[in-house]
């Protein structure tokens, strides 16, 4: 057993950083670490919730609570900052509020959006990746509508998604729900109100069967939804997105653009690691980082990967593999302090939900498929017990979904 007090600094709140600080606090002692936690908001935000956000049906403040709420002050010093330079061999970090000293650093600074570089794509259209930037998604839509009353231009009534995976679909089954009450408040006839939805492959959610798929398609067509499967988007301007079909460009007009088509890891990682890509770097069985036995990465910028060989590849990044890499980044730093072994992270999938609005959804939660009244039940599930297993039965309670 070590005796020496180890700093241990957390980079990030999100999921996984607030999984492995909330790990950390309960399995070592005051004696064994002296925690610090760097993020540069003082709240939690709960990322899975942000397409709510964005379609106006829940409050931005809904889907977030102050970090504090988790933070044991014996344990803990919490500093609001942002990273700006990760030294790895002398062991600092530097932030806006000053240099950090660690012995063990656990990088967990999440995703940003990613425009693969489609021109005009970053200053054309909202994205949908932190509170900020789903309230300007809501705002955009909500002052195009208003403005359409003046203008009478049916573009400000058009919205164009790109990106048909969980983002996209997930918002549009909150659009779905939100925009025909905006309508009734403004008296703007619905069936005016057009909304695309651009995707690049053939098929839309290709990790649902055909059946599941194929029903959250028909249950968004039948609230007025277009889909534009197999359509990649190359461009985006202030008329809408250009997209190719057969060969030829087209452009699908909307004054209402959101891009939800790719998420990457933080751009720091990038910037003080070797061997990224997106954003993510390939961590080993204990979770750290090639040539750096005290440096974890987990969450959205790390890749753990699936098998071994030239058959591996990624898992995808989600907030369940995020909070299962926290927890167990604890676990192995507790272990190696005590000089115990230390056991590989093996992922548990539980299944996934996609929901389509407050009442239907589609979903497999282990091994059986779900759709429906169920499944939307299911996802409330998972999202309250996503903030009850961080911050505790009560936080549950009060910030969860059955309220
Ligand atoms: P994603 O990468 O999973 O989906 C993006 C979609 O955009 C893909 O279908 C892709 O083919 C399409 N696309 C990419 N480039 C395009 C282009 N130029 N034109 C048109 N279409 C294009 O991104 P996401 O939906 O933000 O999800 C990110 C991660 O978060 C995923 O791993 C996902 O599983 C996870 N997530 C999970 C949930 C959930 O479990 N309910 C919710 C949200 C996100």
């Amino acid at each position: 057993m070590s005796f020496e007090r180890k700093k241990i600094v957390i980079l990030g709140g999100g999921y996984a950083g607030l999984s492995a600080l909330v790990g950390l606090q309960k399995e070592l002692g005051l004696s064994e670490a002296d925690i610090t936690l760097i993020n540069k908001n003082e709240y939690h935000y709960e990322a899975t919730w942000l397409h709510e956000t964005a379609a106006g049906t829940i409050n931005w403040e809904d889907g977030v609570y102050p970090i504090n709420k988790v933070v044991d002050n014996m344990k803990t010093n919490f500093v609001v900052a942002e990273v700006t330079k990760i030294d790895k061999d002398s062991q600092v970090v530097e932030t806006t509020k000053g240099n950090v000293e660690y012995d063990i650093l656990i990088v967990a600074l999440g995703f940003e959006s990613e425009t693969f570089g489609i021109e005009g794509m970053a200053e054309h259209a909202e994205s949908i990746t932190s509170p900020q930037t789903a309230l300007k998604a809501r705002a955009l839509v909500e002052k195009n509508f208003n403005n359409y009353l003046e203008s009478k231009d049916k573009n400000d009534l058009a919205i164009v998604v790109g990106g048909a995976g969980f983002t996209g679909i997930e918002y549009l089954g909150e659009l779905v729900d939100s925009l025909p009450i905006l309508c009734d408040n403004l008296d703007i006839n619905y069936d005016d109100v057009s909304i695309t939805c651009v995707e690049a492959m053939p098929s839309m959610l290709p990790m649902f069967s055909e059946d599941l798929s194929g029903y959250a398609k028909k249950y968004l067509e039948s609230k007025g939804v277009k889909f534009l499967l197999g359509t990649p988007i190359v461009a985006a301007n202030e008329e809408g997105f250009v997209v190719k079909i057969n060969d030829k460009e087209e452009t699908v007009k909307a004054n209402n653009r959101i891009w939800t088509a790719g998420v990457r890891g933080n751009k720091l990682m990038e910037e003080n690691f070797d061997g990224v890509m997106r954003g993510r770097i390939i961590v080993k069985d204990d979770l750290t980082i090639e040539g750096y036995d005290n440096v974890y990465a987990i969450g959205d910028v790390s890749a753990v990967m699936n098998g071994t060989g030239e058959n591996a590849r990624p898992y995808p990044t989600t907030a369940q593999i995020a909070m299962q890499l926290g927890e167990h980044t604890a676990k192995i730093i507790s272990a190696k302090l005590r000089g115990k072994k230390v056991e590989p992270f093996v992922y548990d999938d539980k299944g996934t939900v996609c929901s389509l609005g407050a009442k239907n959804g589609i979903g497999v939660v282990y091994g059986k498929e779900i759709k429906g009244k169920s499944a939307a039940f299911m996802k409330k599930v998972i999202d309250t017990r996503a903030v009850a297993k961080i911050g505790g039965p009560v936080l549950g309670f009060t910030k969860g979904k059955f309220l």
